[in-house]
Formats: structure tokens, C-alpha cells, sequence
């Protein structure tokens, strides 16, 4: 059964926790966060590292007082313990002038599919904009990035060698002299600053997603979004049926190996 209310180490004390929407609330929100902590805790709120609120020092016989106000008001409160925990984003595209995905979009349908579904231990999942990876999301159990895969236009290339100049890994070569333009796909991290870079429309720029598990990117870059949905989905049916009890994705995926995840990822 889930439980809402988190144990303090101060006897008879709970904290509870507010979802917020991919790390959004809304002003209104907020002013009834505000009231609750006031009523109910000691006026203070705790920000958590899933993007939540946090309302301390409330007690166990007033749960039912909080969750009806939380109700009117258009909160929902988090469940604790072994469970999918709230998807944590960046803001991507919604107003990241380096987006290069809908980063909230797409952790609200990843916690529409599987926000507070019970596992054998808890699954934290990241979506961060663009390869500046603001969200670390190579620190959770599954994270996904903004990709951008470029792709060469021969006819339209100049070899003026900007594109070269602004990959930050040095994945580009062109020579001048020869016209030869060369990338190493191995090196190159999707960033697109060489699609931004070209002046000449030789190069187009694939968007896609890079997804990690336990920081792992053994994947290729995912092209579309229902497909990374069905992959996470694959990721969490097998989490909840092969993990042990209280044992994390990193850990079953060193006892387990990758090989069997992956192809039931496909
Ligand atoms: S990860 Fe990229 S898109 Fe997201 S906030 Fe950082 S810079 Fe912006
Ligand atoms: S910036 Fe564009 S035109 Fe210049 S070398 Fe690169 S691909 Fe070619
Ligand atoms: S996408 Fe980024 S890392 Fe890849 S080649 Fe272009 S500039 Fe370099």
C-alpha cells in the first residue's frame, strides 16, 4: 500500500510532499503550499531533489485535513518509498534558448505512464533539454537527453570549416584544399552547434533522443518519441520483474548483464 507521510527523525513528525508538474507550480499552487505549512507545519517548505515541495513538521492526524485541502486546491500529493519517482526536467524547448527537445512535455508522459508505480526498489528518472545536460541525467536510474544527429549536405558545402570550429569534442575535419568534410560519429555528442554554425545549409540537423540507463547510453539515438516511450516502458516491466527486492537498476544490471535489458529494449 502507498504511504504519503515521511517519517521524521523528531518523534510524532512527518513531512509531505507536493508533485510538481516537470518541475512546474503554479503561482496558486504555491499560495496553498504556503497556507498548508502554515496551518499544519511550522511555516517552513523544503525543496526535494525530484523537483517537489516539501511541507516538515505536519502530523499523522491531520493527513486527512491536508489531503482535502491539497484536493480543492489542485495539489497532488507524492507517495514515498520503493516507487517510480517523479520525472524531473529541465524546460527545454519551453523556453531554453539551447533546447533541443520538450524536455517537460515528455516528463509528464513518462510520469503519466509509470509516477508512483510500486517496484522492488524506487526508479528516479531525469529528461534534461540538450548535451549541457542540466538535469545530470547520467545520475539517474533512466535519463534522457536532447540529441541532434547531424547530416552532411555535400552539394551544398563550402569547406569554409566553421562547423569544425564550434564542435566542442573536435569531432569534424574538413580540409580545404581536398574538399573532404569527415565527422567521428563515436566522438560526437549530438549537440548541434555544427548544424547551427553552417551558413550554407550543409548540414541538417536529426533531432532525436540519447536515453541512459543507470549511465549507461548503450542505445543508439532514439529518433522518435513513441518509440523512447516504449522503450522506457520496457525498461520498467523488466525493473519490476527481474530486480530483487530493494536492489537498484545499476546493480541488477551488473548481476543480470546488459545483454537480455537490451534485447528486451528492442
Ligand atoms: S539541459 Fe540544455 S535545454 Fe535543458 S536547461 Fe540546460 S541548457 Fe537548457
Ligand atoms: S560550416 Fe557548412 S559549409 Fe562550412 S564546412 Fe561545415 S558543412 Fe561545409
Ligand atoms: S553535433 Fe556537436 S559534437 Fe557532433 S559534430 Fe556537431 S558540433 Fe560536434
Amino acid at each position: 500500500m502507498k504511504t504519503f507521510l515521511a517519517r521524521q527523525r523528531q518523534d510524532g513528525f512527518f513531512a509531505i510532499r507536493f508533485k510538481s508538474s516537470a518541475g512546474q507550480f503554479t503561482a496558486a499552487q504555491l499560495l496553498a503550499i504556503h497556507e498548508l505549512s502554515e496551518t499544519f507545519g511550522k511555516g517552513v517548505i523544503n525543496l526535494t531533489s525530484r523537483q517537489e515541495l516539501s511541507i516538515p513538521f505536519v502530523r499523522q492526524e491531520d493527513f486527512d485535513a491536508i489531503k482535502e485541502f491539497s484536493t480543492a486546491h489542485g495539489l497532488e500529493i507524492s507517495p514515498i518509498g520503493t516507487i517510480f519517482k517523479q520525472v524531473t526536467s529541465c524546460q527545454g524547448t519551453q523556453s531554453c534558448p539551447a533546447g533541443i527537445i520538450n524536455s517537460p512535455s515528455i516528463a509528464r508522459e513518462l510520469d503519466r505512464r509509470h509516477g508512483g508505480r510500486e517496484l522492488p526498489n524506487k526508479i528516479t528518472c531525469s529528461v534534461t533539454g540538450c548535451p549541457n545536460n542540466c538535469m545530470k541525467v547520467d545520475a539517474n536510474d533512466i535519463g534522457i537527453k536532447g540529441a541532434v544527429e547531424p547530416q552532411f549536405i555535400v552539394a551544398n558545402c563550402i569547406y569554409c570549416g566553421a562547423c569544425a570550429r564550434v564542435c566542442p569534442v573536435g569531432a569534424i575535419a574538413v580540409d580545404r584544399k581536398e574538399k573532404v568534410w569527415t565527422i567521428d560519429r563515436l566522438k560526437c555528442i549530438n549537440c548541434g552547434r555544427c548544424v547551427k554554425a553552417c551558413r550554407k545549409s550543409a548540414l541538417r540537423g536529426e533531432v532525436g533522443y540519447k536515453i541512459y540507463f543507470a549511465g549507461n547510453d548503450f542505445l543508439p539515438m532514439i529518433r522518435d518519441e513513441q518509440t523512447l516511450y516504449k522503450i522506457v516502458d520496457a525498461a520498467v516491466k523488466y525493473f519490476a520483474e527481474h530486480a530483487k527486492t530493494r536492489e537498484r537498476l545499476s546493480k541488477m544490471l551488473a548481476r543480470l548483464g546488459v545483454e537480455d535489458f537490451k534485447e528486451q529494449l528492442q
